[in-house]
């Protein structure tokens, strides 16, 4: 039997990354995934995510979007292939608002480009939208989006020519921590390695037991839509946008309609609704959409785009996996010493983070460190 110096459970978002960098480190590496690299079954299915570092959800976090943006840099320089878009980011939002107080606290600390827009300028620049009164309105020029299927496949296949042994349609079914290494089993084999990385997303508490109370995967719903004037909503006419109205708890978002020549399907203007619904089982989700799906993106038509007469094209699920601050778990396993290293609990935020994620993974399993800040992420915060 092979022995790997290192095994990563899951080759989605964080995984793929993970796999690249401990290849590039010279490691033999194992990846195993249960589905296709990719697959819309997990968090990272639907073309595009949304980057932005005045980040409201907490400061501490940009010192790791600047090394998450530089990282997908060198990605894109390795590879020939874009994967980072600079569309621009609209905030609107009350004030009060955490989007807004978040977002102008992370600019203001770290310097980032973030300017205040008034209601002249937005109604001659972005007519499309209509926004309550009493919300402000701020641009990040910066922000854009990232392509999460298209960078997956680049890291993976970048792994696979440094080595890396990549089994797809594999389930992990168990692992143990033994005193000479780590054993895991397949629904198709039985691995060892020094060191294991659990990248598996919505299904993380089921392989990590001790921190299954603190990862509650939930089922999100994403929507194309087709608006009479496509052409304004077009990439180059319209932006990535953000929005908070208070009226109910979460923020809405979207992006422009992207080319399916250059970017694949589905077609159509993409938004959705940030707010994390009920626990659910990754292996039981309902993928029907109801009529309660389709009326919450009739709310965000109806409220901030009254005049796009738009109609619904496709709706489609997908997964968070929600930590309860909405932080991210980055740490080694509780109670396995540094031989387990864990990136979890993304909370419907993490892709933008996954090219430093994976290195900083790396990090942990090949020295024990990483040199970027995570210690508000750790484990043990919910101990
Ligand atoms: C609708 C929606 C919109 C989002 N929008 C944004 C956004 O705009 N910006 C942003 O930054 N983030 C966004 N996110 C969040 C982001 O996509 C996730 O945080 C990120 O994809 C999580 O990555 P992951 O690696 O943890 O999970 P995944 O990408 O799902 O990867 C986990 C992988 O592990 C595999 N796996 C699990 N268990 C096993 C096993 N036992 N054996 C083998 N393989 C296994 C799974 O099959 C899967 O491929 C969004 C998420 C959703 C659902």
């Amino acid at each position: 039997m092979k022995q790997y110096d290192a095994i990563v459970i899951g080759l989605g978002s964080m995984g793929s990354s993970t796999v690249y960098h401990l290849a590039k480190e010279g490691m033999s590496v194992l990846g195993l995934e249960q589905f296709d690299i990719t697959h819309d079954q997990g968090s990272h299915a639907g073309q595009s995510r949304i980057i932005r570092k005045s980040y409201y959800e907490h400061p501490d976090y940009v010192p790791i979007l600047e090394r998450a943006y530089h990282n997908w840099r060198v990605l894109e320089n390795i590879t020939g292939v874009e994967v980072y878009h600079r569309t621009g980011l609209l905030y609107f939002g009350n004030p009060e608002h955490q989007l807004i107080k978040g977002s102008k606290l992370s600019a203001s600390t770290y310097n980032i480009p973030f300017h205040p827009m008034n209601d002249e300028e937005v109604s001659i620049k972005y007519p499309h939208f209509e926004v309550p009164q009493d919300h402000e309105k701020w641009f990040e020029p910066d922000a854009g989006f990232v392509t999460p299927e298209r960078a997956i496949l680049l890291y993976v296949q970048l792994a696979m020519r440094l080595g890396a042994d990549i089994q797809a349609k594999e389930k992990v079914l168990h692992w143990n921590r033994r005193p000479d290494g780590i054993t895991v089993t397949t629904d198709k084999g039985v691995y060892t390695a020094r060191k294991l990385i659990i990248t598996a997303g919505p299904w993380a508490g089921k392989l990590i037991p001790t921190l299954s109370g603190n990862l509650s995967p939930s089922r999100q719903v994403v929507a194309w839509v087709k608006p009479k004037n496509w052409k304004d909503f077009e990439m180059g006419n319209f932006p990535c946008w953000t929005l908070a109205d208070g009226m109910k708890p979460g923020i809405y978002y979207g992006f422009p309609i992207l080319d399916v020549g250059k970017f694949g399907g589905p077609i159509g203007l993409k938004l959705a609704y940030h707010y994390p619904t009920g626990k659910t089982d990754p292996d039981a989700v309902s993928r029907i959409i109801t009529e309660a799906d389709e009326a919450e993106i009739r709310y965000i038509l109806d409220n901030f785009f009254p005049n796009s007469n738009a109609e619904l094209l496709t709706l489609k699920t997908c997964l968070y996996t929600n930590t309860p601050d909405e932080n991210f778990i980055i740490d080694f396993a509780p109670g396995q010493d540094e031989d387990v290293v864990i990136a979890a609990g993304f909370s419907g935020h993490g892709f933008k983070f996954a090219s430093a994620i994976g290195e900083i993974m790396a990090d942990l399993a090949l020295k024990g460190k990483t040199f970027l800040p995570i210690g508000f992420l750790s484990a043990k915060r919910f101990a």
